[in-house]
């Protein structure tokens, strides 16, 4: 392969390469393959693989396996389903390695295993939890940016500086523990209505249940308007009355589980861990 060599010069601060004029490079090879550039090109693999490929001569890949046509060939990451981002292409590389490992162990591939969930308390002592339940009502912090004219005259120049110490401490400190959730136990609870009371945003309503879930909605201490979000309903109480949740409003501040006399809330953490290659008992 021939290579024609180059200089690079600044214009307007700008990089170009410019022609030396000197003799080109050669560079003897055997096969030379091109692997540059941000398009999905298939032209390399033989049309008599067994690899169906779509009308954009694309493989044809399953979202699920990530299997191509070819029992034994596998896709992931922007040259699967199409250019996405790297979260997206190491997911699927994840998922299609459980496939290739499903593929080498005899078992079928479209037995996906399920992720690893788990639900555990938070609860340390009655005012203590093991999460930081602070509610703030501080707006985004804003991170602090390089001067302009650096920045704008020196593309190498970093543009976002980060926070420092004390910022960034404030910033996590606007973290809503969505992945705390109250969790109702209705055997526990005697409906003495502390939680009702204490919540600061009224999300928890004890009353009759509706047959009509709208009718439920408009009828809680702060009607629940956000139909997007569902509503947690628990099953009838002794006095035949339901607890009923809004989910959308929840600060997961603690309050309701920290006030309630008989531990019916808890704060639990859902921890969530993807099913990966190798590490689960297919079986
Ligand atoms: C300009 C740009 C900006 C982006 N910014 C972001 C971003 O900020 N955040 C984000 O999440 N994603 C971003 N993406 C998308 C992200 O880069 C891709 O989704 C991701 O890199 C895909 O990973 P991959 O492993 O599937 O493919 P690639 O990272 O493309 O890896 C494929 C590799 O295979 C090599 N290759 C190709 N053909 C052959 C061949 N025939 N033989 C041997 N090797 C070969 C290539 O050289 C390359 O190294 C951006 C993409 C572009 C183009
Ligand atoms: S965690 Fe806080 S906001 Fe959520 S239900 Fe309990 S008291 Fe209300
Ligand atoms: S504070 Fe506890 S016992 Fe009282 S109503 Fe709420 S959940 Fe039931």
């Amino acid at each position: 392969m021939y290579f024609e060599k180059v200089k690079a010069e600044y214009v307007d601060g700008k990089r170009k390469l410019i022609p030396t004029g000197e003799p080109d490079v050669f560079y003897p090879a055997d096969d030379v393959i091109i692997a540059i550039g941000q398009e999905n090109r298939f032209e390399w693999i033989e049309r008599d693989l067994g690899i169906e490929f779509d009308k954009w001569d694309m493989p044809v890949v399953s979202p699920e396996t990530f299997a191509s046509t070819a029992p034994k060939v596998f896709f992931g990451g922007d040259a699967a389903l199409g250019p996405k981002n790297v979260i997206t292409a190491v997911a699927q590389g994840h998922q299609a390695a459980i496939s290739i490992d499903l593929y080498c162990n005899g078992l079928d591939i479209s037995d996906r295993p399920a992720p690893d969930t788990k639900l555990f308390s938070t609860k340390m002592g009655i005012h203590e939890w093991a999460y930081d339940n602070d509610v703030t009502t501080d707006n985004r912090f804003i991170v602090p940016q390089a001067d302009k004219k650096e920045t704008l005259s020196n593309r190498l120049k970093e543009v976002e500086l980060g926070f420092d110490l004390a910022t960034a401490f404030k910033e996590a400190q606007r973290c809503l523990n969505c992945d705390v959730q109250t969790v109702f136990d209705e055997y526990k609870c005697i409906e003495c209505d502390a939680c009702m009371d204490i919540c600061p945003t009224n999300c928890i309503t004890f009353t009759t249940n509706e047959d009509d879930e709208n009718s439920l909605r408009m009828k809680l201490l702060v009607p629940a308007i956000n139909q997007e979000q569902e509503l947690l309903v628990s099953d009838t109480l002794k006095t035949g009355k339901v607890m009923v949740k809004d989910e959308d409003v929840c600060l997961h501040c603690g309050l309701c589980a920290e006030r309630c006399p008989t531990a019916a809330w808890d704060m639990k953490q859902f921890n969530y861990n993807t099913a990966k290659a190798g590490h689960l008992c297919y079986a």
